[in-house]
């Protein structure tokens, strides 16, 4: 950790909709520890906890809270510490506020609330600043499955001010930061990681967003959307459009199941019998039986979850290129635990800023995306 932390004895939280992040120092255990000297050598630890299991997170702090108070104890006695370094949190995030008075009463212990925003901005500046290999980009004219070529992530260093930081949580939220602490929320939009997530549990058997990625990396969109070359037939030169893209999502959807239903309604006409099958198409409206993909269901899941990846990736890459244009911002950096690293993912908000800007802007990605809120969480306390 290239940077010298005063304490080491405090975990910071920053708990959104949908998952509670923390972060915490663990010092080098080393022989040098005897005289203090390791103390500010270590590693910044990460952890993530389903926001509605919030007990689950409280227990892992109780624990790290314990160790941290026997450490400080046994620092104390062996003289290479004071008593001031009783463990305390850090906490931000909607959550700080609404678990406040629960994680205080349940862990006895101090609770210092910060600013989202301000804790997001902090913790990006910091990452960026570590000399890690914290910001790459993603280079969109390598074929994505072209697996063993790894150079289509592309380590890079920081962005410079003005930068645009994009943040898709549950929700998205658009910051222009003009310079190191100096920013003002944009705007966002409420088509973010929480749609991905509730819509494709409507939609598919899925239950986790593991399950829910694996799906979108097996899926073809193209079943679902409507192409451009699905409506004109060829590309649409005249302005510039590709047959391959996309000009509705899941737009194909009803038409394909208006004609499984023509389909399977002339054939029971023909032969009584057949009835059992418009039945079938029927019941595939709600999500279940029914079709012609082969296991029962009209439309894969696969083919729903890459469609829909595509969809939410797309919309917020157009809006924060709209909003680096209304603001005159030429980098724009993504984080938030949507993007979990996800190829797909990086590649579609990559080639939105890239094409709509013609090229001239630049997605910046961060290794640490999910945790810029709890790594700014966690420096304050130094300020
Ligand atoms: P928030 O602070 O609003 O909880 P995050 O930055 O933690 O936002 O991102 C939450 C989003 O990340 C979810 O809506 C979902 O799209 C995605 N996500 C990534 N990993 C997980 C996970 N293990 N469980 C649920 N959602 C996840």
């Amino acid at each position: 950790l290239p940077h010298n932390l005063q304490s080491v004895s405090h975990i910071a939280v920053d708990i959104g909709g949908t998952l509670a992040k923390v972060v915490y120092f663990s010092p080098y255990r080393s022989a040098a520890a005897q005289d203090g000297q390791a103390r500010d050598r270590g590693v910044l630890r990460f952890g993530r906890f389903e926001t509605d299991k919030i007990e689950d997170c409280i227990k892992f702090m109780r624990r790290f809270l314990a160790d941290a108070k026997s450490d400080a104890e046994s620092r104390v006695r062996d003289w290479v510490g004071n008593e001031s370094a009783m463990p305390y949190i850090t906490a931000t995030g909607g959550g700080a506020f609404k678990y406040y008075e629960r994680i205080r009463r349940e862990l006895g212990v101090e609770v210092l609330q910060w600013d989202e925003m301000e804790c997001l901005i902090k913790g990006l500046d910091y990452l960026v600043a570590s000399g890690t290999d914290e910001v790459f980009t993603y280079n969109t004219d390598i074929p994505p499955h072209s697996s063993t070529d790894p150079k289509r992530y592309v380590n890079s260093g920081p962005a410079t001010y003005p930068y645009l930081l994009v943040n898709i949580g549950s929700g998205v939220s658009m910051v222009k930061v003009m310079s190191p602490g100096k920013y003002v929320r944009v705007g966002g939009t409420s088509l973010g990681g929480g749609t991905f997530w509730g819509l494709l549990s409507l939609l598919t058997g899925a239950r986790t967003f593991d399950e829910m990625l694996a799906l979108a990396d097996d899926g073809d969109n193209r079943n679902v959307d409507m192409l451009v070359g699905d409506i004109y037939g060829t590309s649409y030169n005249k302005i510039g459009l590709d047959s391959s893209v996309i000009a509705s999502s899941f737009g194909k959807v009803l038409k394909k199941k208006m004609e499984a239903e023509k389909r399977a309604e002339d054939g029971a006409n023909r032969d009584p019998r057949r009835r059992s099958s418009l039945m079938q198409i029927e019941g595939a409206q709600d999500g279940a039986g029914g079709g012609d993909v082969g296991d029962g269901r009209m439309f894969k899941s696969e083919d729903i979850a890459r469609s829909l990846l595509y969809a939410i990736s797309n919309n917020i890459g157009q809006i924060a290129y709209l909003q680096s244009e209304k603001h005159d911002i030429e980098h724009i950096y993504f984080g938030g635990s949507f993007i979990r690293g996800h190829e797909q993912t990086l590649r579609t908000l990559s080639f939105a800023i890239k094409f709509w800007s013609k090229g001239s802007k630049q997605a910046y990605f961060l290794r640490h995306e999910g945790y810029l809120g709890a790594v700014g969480a966690f420096l304050k306390r130094d300020d």
